[in-house]
């Protein structure tokens, strides 16, 4: 249990706690919210942050899990990204170079540096001198010289089994990566640091219109199904790709064109890669990244128009599977990659602003803000550069919060790190550095809370025991979902979303949660089905459904 001001609470009781001050029923908080956001992504954990960095009464509401939506579905990628240079989208390059800078330094453990080779075939674009001079343009934005030619050898030292055939050398570039899920986690717990209140499973289901302005939102928990009306001076509707939906309550109309990018994960063993590599995939000349990632090797992404319900989880088709696998192939043909390889898959959703061209990976990434009779709505973008989002609709709000201060500095978004600890101190540099990035001043706290055997890696992940406990305990867990794909991300790292380990989790949720073995099983069936469908290969969820 989680102890708050010396007293026991269980995580129900943090919830029901949460629910009495959201709709004002708790001495603690009455009256009106100074804002309440919808959406728990990294854009409105962003904007709850900055929001209870300057003292406003701000709330977030999110219908499923923190992290649910496209902020746990990413490339993991904290980047320009080369392909908006290329693209002439100058400001947002700019932009997601200077945050990834910025997040490099306030949170390492959580944002880390990762170099991306590019090899050169003979023949191919782009070769040398445009790559060279694309990386000078990236790094001049970024004001550091991040990037280096390497040779032959090198570039098979970093991709050991990368194909030779016609390879001239390659290029050596920095960039980083985070574990997208945890920087919601974070930045919401540091805004929860400083009093804002967060609550999962709770659903905008309409906006309060008064005298033709919005001036809240009717709730739904959905796990109790209770409902109330919460007032707020601004609403904020960061709710990405759902974004016109809320919109159109107000008037708006359809401005979102949802894309749906897919990844396939391997085991690290079976796509060994020193660092990360970009290639430029042999169909289509679309970039596509191998990426090494918390024990495992991630490659992605597809970008294709979404036409599937929203509110039904996005999932890899066969034909998304099979492109990636050709991307994996035609750089690595000797590892004789198939689809038997593949571990797990995700699929996120692009909140992308539409323009109406006809390709999909040509719309601009930029995000755009609409003020709708007082609804402050936002959406695109990339988690690269939610900080800057959450300035921009702090600066929106503004005009409707007078008292709201505006911050000309760039102050820093994350300044909670523990000082030295003799328990932090137990463990080795890398583990310390891991769960002060993921957890800032909480860091010490994962440790205190481990049982015997807690402080080691889950196999084949740099995930630690004590990761699963502290979420359970503190993190809002309502379903086994919450555990093993956003607190932690066992569900797309091991076999089977974690079919290996399930003794050692169901003891964890027993004892933290506090379910019994009906709640136990309910759980692990819907996680199951929901892996096979989301996360499994295409074809073969009939497949195993049949043999049982
Ligand atoms: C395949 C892919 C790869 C990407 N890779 C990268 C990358 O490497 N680097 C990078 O910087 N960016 C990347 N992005 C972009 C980035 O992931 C997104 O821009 C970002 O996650 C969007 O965050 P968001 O908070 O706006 O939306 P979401 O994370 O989708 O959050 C919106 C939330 O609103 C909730 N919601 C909706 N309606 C309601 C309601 N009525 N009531 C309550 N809650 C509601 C949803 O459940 C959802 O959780 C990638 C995107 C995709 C799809």
């Amino acid at each position: 249990m989680a102890r708050v001001n010396g007293v026991n609470v269980s995580p129900q009781e943090q919830r029901n706690q949460a629910w009495l001050e959201l709709t004002g029923r708790d001495s603690r908080r009455s009256g009106k919210l100074d804002m309440l956001a919808i959406g728990g992504g990294i854009t409105g954990a962003g904007i709850l942050r900055e929001a209870a960095r300057r003292n406003l009464a701000v709330a977030l509401i999110e219908q499923r899990d923190f992290a649910w939506g496209t902020s746990s579905r990413s490339s993991k990628m904290v980047h320009g990204g080369l392909r908006y240079l290329l693209s002439g989208q100058l400001k947002l390059t700019w932009e997601s170079v200077r945050e990834r800078e910025r997040l490099l330094r306030e949170a390492p453990g959580l944002v880390d540096p990762m170099g991306f080779l590019y090899a050169f075939y003979k023949k191919h674009w782009p070769g040398r001198w445009s790559f060279t001079a694309l990386l000078n343009a990236y790094d001049i934005l970024a004001s550091r010289f991040n990037h280096r030619y390497v040779s032959v050898q090198d570039c098979i030292w970093l991709a050991p089994h990368i194909t030779r055939k016609g390879l001239t050398g390659g290029i050596q570039y920095g960039d980083a990566v985070t574990d997208d899920a945890r920087l919601v986690f974070r930045t919401i717990r540091e805004a929860q640091q400083d009093h804002a209140l967060a609550l999962n499973y709770v659903a905008a289901d309409r906006l309060i219109i008064e005298g033709g302005r919005v001036c809240g939102v009717g709730v739904r928990d959905v796990v109790s199904g209770e409902t109330a009306d919460v007032h707020a001076t601004v609403v904020v509707n960061a709710t990405g790709a759902w974004a016109d939906r809320v919109r159109a309550q107000v008037g708006g109309g359809r401005s979102i064109r949802p894309l749906r990018g897919s990844h396939l994960v391997f085991p690290f063993w079976r796509l060994p890669v020193a660092q990360a590599i970009m290639l430029i995939h042999p169909s289509d000349r679309r970039p596509v990244f191998i990426l090494p990632w918390e024990g495992a090797t991630i490659v992605g992404n597809t970008d294709l128009d979404h036409k599937e319900d929203l509110d039904i989880e996005a999932s890899i088709t066969p034909q998304e599977l099979d492109y990636l696998l050709e991307a994996v192939r035609y750089q690595f043909p000797a590892l004789r990659i198939d689809r038997g390889d593949v571990l797990s898959t995700y699929s996120g959703v692009r909140p992308v602003i539409g323009t109406g061209v006809l390709n999909p990976s040509k719309e601009k990434r930029a995000h755009s803000i609409w003020v709708e009779r007082g609804l402050i709505s936002v959406s695109g973008g990339k988690l690269t550069t939610f900080r800057l989002i959450a300035r921009d609709v702090l600066e929106r709000a503004a005009r409707l919060i007078p008292s709201l201060p505006l911050e000309k500095r760039n102050n820093p978004l994350f300044y909670r790190t523990p000082g030295p600890n003799p328990h932090l101190q137990q463990l080795n540099q890398t583990l310390q550095k891991r769960l002060i990035g993921r957890y800032g001043t909480e860091a010490e706290e994962v440790v205190v809370c481990a049982k015997e055997g807690e402080l080691v890696r889950v196999p084949g992940t740099d995930v630690i025991w004590a990761e699963l406990r502290w979420a359970a305990r503190t993190e809002a867990v309502v379903h086994l979902e919450d555990l093993l794909l956003r607190r932690t991300q066992l569900g797309i790292l091991l076999p089977e979303g974690g079919m290996g380990f399930l003794n050692l989790i169901r003891s964890i949720c027993r004892e933290e949660l506090g379910w019994n073995d009906e709640r136990w099983l309910q759980e692990l069936y819907s996680y199951r089905s929901l892996w096979r469908r989301c996360h499994g290969i295409p074809g073969e969820t009939d497949k195993r459904q049949n043999t049982k």
